[in-house]
């Protein structure tokens, strides 16, 4: 039972009881005493009273204690005559007008109590409390329904992700197998010519595949730092060394490192240091990750002769340093997921520009830990220019 149905129940027994003394106090009986209202059937409230009951003086109360204990709702009412053992009276009220003068009862099994003189109410489904059913169970259907369908989407969601993420975490390490392979397999060979008698008394083999295997080894070292770096970064371990620094200074020693590369396969690295104030307080090392990374990215993904520049400016709130390449660009929807992890531009099967889609990530992460950003802009064949933003001290 709802409240709203305890309510209503409460409020027609507690009118049906004023009834009954009235009727009592009209026939000026003190003796008698008025029973319980009993509920004899679903809506069909009875009250005894052992005292006559005139008919119209039982219409007007009732219309009265009604409107007192604002019930609203048609009824017929009727009173019991224990002598005849029959219904003396049923009417029907409908918007408190009485429109017929017989009526039958809802359920021919009720069973009034025998000798005792008693009135009778039916109330027709009140329309508050029809609504308010109605409204739970549609409330409640809709509810499960939205239940079901959030949970629906939700796991098809997270089966498509997961589905994304275990083929993404493969490309990975396939790609990571091949990139260690190829300076593993290197050093390997170097090795065994340095192993073999020949080479032993030629100075100049030595030295040249001593080198060979110092700079396999350099290429190893680095990648495995990239990993481990991505793992650190992931557990969110990592602690930001900040200092005063000037960006000017910070990305002059990225280019440097960077031309070197560009310029031997025929490109230009060009700086522009435009903008005034160009101190900021960052963490020097994961800075230059970043603005090297993003070097990297416009020289591996320039097809020919890279052209890159590399410019800085101010805003109001801080230095923006812009990484633009004439490369070969993204579309717009691999630019929404180049900055997640393991993410790389799908190329068909081949990959020929080496990488393991955590650069941009890296990136994203130390420039959110500098409470600054990275936008991107890009188009297909065009080329692709990268925007970071860090904010003044
Ligand atoms: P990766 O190791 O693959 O270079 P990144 O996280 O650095 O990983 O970059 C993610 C992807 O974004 C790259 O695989 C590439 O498809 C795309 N991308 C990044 N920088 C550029 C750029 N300058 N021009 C075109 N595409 C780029």
């Amino acid at each position: 039972m709802s409240l709203q149905e305890i309510s209503f129940d409460n409020r027609a027994k507690a009118a049906m009881r004023t009834v009954a003394e009235q009727l009592l106090v009209s026939n000026q009986d003190s003796t008698t005493r008025i029973e319980p209202i009993n509920l004899t059937g679903p809506m069909f409230f009875v009250c005894k009273v052992n005292t006559p009951i005139d008919s119209f003086l039982l219409s007007t109360l009732l219309k009265y204690e009604f409107e007192y204990q604002d019930i609203q709702a048609d009824y017929v009412y009727g009173i019991y005559d224990c002598f005849s053992d029959s219904i003396t009276l049923s009417k029907f009220v409908k918007d408190d007008i009485e429109t017929q003068n017989y009526v039958e009862l809802p359920d021919e099994n009720i069973n009034f109590e025998k000798g005792v003189a008693n009135f009778w109410v039916y109330f027709q489904r009140p329309e508050g409390l029809m609504i308010s059913e109605i409204g739970k169970w549609l409330f409640s259907s809709a509810g499960l329904l939205i239940i079901v369908i959030f949970t629906f989407s939700f796991t098809i969601f997270s089966i498509i992700k997961q589905k994304q993420l275990t083929e993404m975490k493969t490309d990975f390490i396939n790609n990571m197998t091949h990139e260690f392979k190829t300076p593993i397999s290197t050093i390997g060979l170097s090795t065994e010519v340095l192993m073999k008698e020949e080479t032993q008394s030629d100075k100049q083999k030595i030295q040249q595949y001593a080198r060979i295997i110092s700079e396999e080894n350099n290429r190893l070292r680095t990648q495995v730092e990239k990993v481990l770096q991505m793992a650190i970064l992931d557990r969110g371990q990592f602690e930001l060394n900040v200092k005063e620094l000037d960006l000017h200074d910070l990305i002059g020693s990225a280019v440097e490192k960077q031309r070197i590369t560009v310029e031997n396969r025929g490109g230009t690295l060009s700086l522009e240091r435009n903008a005034e104030n160009s101190n900021v307080r960052a963490d020097w090392e994961h800075l230059q990750n970043v603005v090297e990374n993003l070097l990297d990215n416009a020289n591996k993904y320039s097809n020919s002769a890279p052209i890159i520049k590399v410019e800085t400016y101010n805003n109001k709130h801080g230095v923006l340093i812009r990484v633009a390449d004439q490369g070969i660009g993204m579309d717009r929807e691999s630019q929404k997921y180049i900055f997640d992890k393991f993410y790389r531009v799908s190329t068909g099967d081949v990959h020929d520009v080496k990488g393991f889609g955590l650069g941009l990530n890296y990136v994203k992460i130390i420039m959110d830990a500098h409470d600054g950003n990275i936008e991107v802009n890009s188009a297909p064949g065009k080329g692709s220019s990268f925007e970071i933003f860090l904010p003044f001290a």
